[in-house]
């Protein structure tokens, strides 16, 4: 075990490393003394003459800022936890830290200690060096800042379309697929503050006699009835510019934009609900009719709803399935 000693590279990317280091000291552990200290930096040519491998560390770590850093600096790299690597096969020992450079200036440096047997001697020598890791360090700073803020704009768009969900809950029936009363209801506030165009036409319908269909076929039937009718609607209104709410149970409100001809409107689509049919089991279906009012006459909001109704009620004291305007 005792020998010359000579420093030796356990590779040419180890060596070349090691060479842009900012500085490098070499110590024997076995016979506990320094060997030499070069490099770029100054502080490191300044280490000469070091008594023993723990001077030497002691004298690396006085150039980290803090006294704890100081201390977990040569509890990592002091002659005794190096030895003890090496025994448990570890011979590379890292640690990336704070230290002050030539400049006066404070930077993260790894501190990288290579442990190797010299061949020719048999002693365990050590080549402890550091490199300038601040651009790796800022660039993995702004990395991890950027997947911080898209994992934050992520949480924001989840909780929106939550929020937008929840919205739809409310404004949409879900039977019918249509809107309820709260959306007809911000529709004629914005209407009257100027931010949705004035309405010019009402349709209150309503299915006649529901409930017989209710007490003959069941509620699902019912319900069934209810949904088909919604649907059409929905399809007729995005044919005719008009916008149908479940009004009531099985009351529906239509608001029209533009007064043109709603008879005939209305007429139309008491046709085409007569002609609706609603299956039951494979082979029956049944279909129902509806009474239908309408109004042009556009004073205030809450009056037309009201004449429309009327106008409706009209239709069903006549018979029912027809078209009443007022
Ligand atoms: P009319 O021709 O005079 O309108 O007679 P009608 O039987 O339709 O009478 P009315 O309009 O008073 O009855 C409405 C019925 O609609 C009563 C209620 O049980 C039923 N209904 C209301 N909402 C629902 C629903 O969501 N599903 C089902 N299946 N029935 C409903
Ligand atoms: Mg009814
Ligand atoms: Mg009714």
């Amino acid at each position: 075990m005792q020998g010359q000693g000579v420093i030796i590279s356990p590779s040419a990317s180890f060596e070349a490393e090691a060479r842009d280091a900012r500085g490098f000291s070499r110590g024997r552990f076995t016979t506990d003394t320094w060997m030499s200290s070069d490099g770029h930096a100054q502080n490191a040519r300044d280490m000469q003459n070091m008594a023993n491998v723990d001077a030497l560390i002691h004298q690396i770590a006085s150039f980290v800022p803090e006294p704890a850093g100081q201390e977990k600096f040569f509890a990592t790299f002091c002659r005794q936890a190096l030895l003890e690597a090496y025994a448990s096969q570890r011979y590379q020992v890292l640690l990336e830290t704070n230290s002050y450079y030539d400049d006066g200036k404070v930077r993260w440096s790894r501190i990288i200690a290579n442990l190797i047997e010299n061949p020719c001697n048999e002693h365990i020598e050590c080549i402890i060096y550091g490199i300038d890791i601040s651009d790796e360090k800022i660039r993995l700073e702004e990395l991890r800042l950027k997947e911080k803020q898209a994992m934050l704009e992520e949480e924001v768009n989840e909780v929106r379309e939550l929020y937008n969900q929840a919205d739809r809950d409310r404004r949409v029936d879900f039977l019918t697929g249509l809107y309820n009363r709260l959306d007809l209801f911000e529709l004629i506030q914005k209407s009257l503050t100027g931010k949705f165009a004035s309405i010019e036409t009402m349709y209150m319908l309503d299915i006649d006699n529901f409930k017989h269909i209710n007490d003959t076929y069941g509620h699902s039937t019912g319900d069934l009835c209810l949904k088909e009718l919604g649907g059409l609607l929905k399809q007729f209104g995005e044919q005719h510019h008009i916008c149908f709410y479940r009004y009531g149970g099985e009351e529906f409100l239509g608001i029209g934009l533009d007064q043109s001809n709603p008879q005939a409107l209305a007429a139309e689509l008491l046709t085409e609900i007569d002609a609706l049919t609603v299956p039951l089991a494979p082979q029956s279906s049944i279909s129902f009719t509806v009474s239908i009012g309408y109004t042009t006459n556009n004073r205030r909001y809450e009056k037309m709803i009201d004449l429309a109704d009327q106008a409706m009620y009209l239709a069903k004291k006549q018979g029912k399935n027809r078209v009443v305007g007022h």
